[in-house]
């Protein structure tokens, strides 16, 4: 089970993996796919806290309330901050981050998750918290690496040289473990 969804606000992507999804955009989308594919969602790995890549959660955390969220301390501080979240920008999508619980807080490296195997690479640029995950054999590049267009660095916490330094890495680890990139949007 290897689906992407294209989410309505700024076009990210939230993908299905297993039982567990990358980035959390649209709930309703999230759980349909999940009740057809008769899929308890056990996990969801975040990319980054901004708002676009989180919007889902109260609608899959109310699903699911059991379901784990990963992601780096970083992260973690970000989605209960609307400026580090960017979701005072979109105030219509912005919610109270109730599931501090739920939060499993990664470290970079290699983690072995129920029965699968994940790694972590910090890979900050486009924000200060950035995260990619290899799960099998692709590379979840949040918005640290964009096949189709510029990492955006002008976000409050977006410094423009560690994400030069963050996309090379990432492309080359994508090279070398021959990798399929699955980034943070989709394009139309
Ligand atoms: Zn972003």
């Amino acid at each position: 089970m290897d689906v992407l969804i294209k989410n309505g606000l700024l076009q990210s992507a939230t993908y299905f993996i297993g039982n567990y999804i990358i980035d959390c955009g649209d709930g309703d989308a999230i759980l349909k796919v999940a009740k057809e594919n008769n899929i308890k969602i056990s996990g969801i790995f975040l990319t980054h806290c901004h708002i676009d890549h989180i919007y889902g959660l109260p609608k899959v955390m109310r699903r699911f309330p059991n379901a784990k969220i990963y992601c780096s301390e970083m992260t973690h501080k970000g989605l209960s901050d609307e400026t580090l979240n960017l979701s005072y920008i979109l105030p219509e999508f912005s919610f109270p981050f109730a599931y501090d619980d739920n939060v499993v807080e990664l470290t970079e490296g290699v983690h072995l998750i129920d029965d699968m195997e994940i790694e972590m690479i910090i890979c900050n640029g486009h924000s200060n918290d950035c995260q990619s995950y290899i799960i099998g054999g692709n590379l979840f590049t949040g918005d640290a690496l964009l096949p189709f267009a510029k990492v955006f660095t002008k976000w409050p916490t977006s410094n423009k040289y560690l994400a030069i330094d963050s996309e090379l890495k990432l492309r080359q680890l994508a090279d070398v473990r021959r990798l399929t990139i699955r980034s943070g949007h989709w394009q139309k």
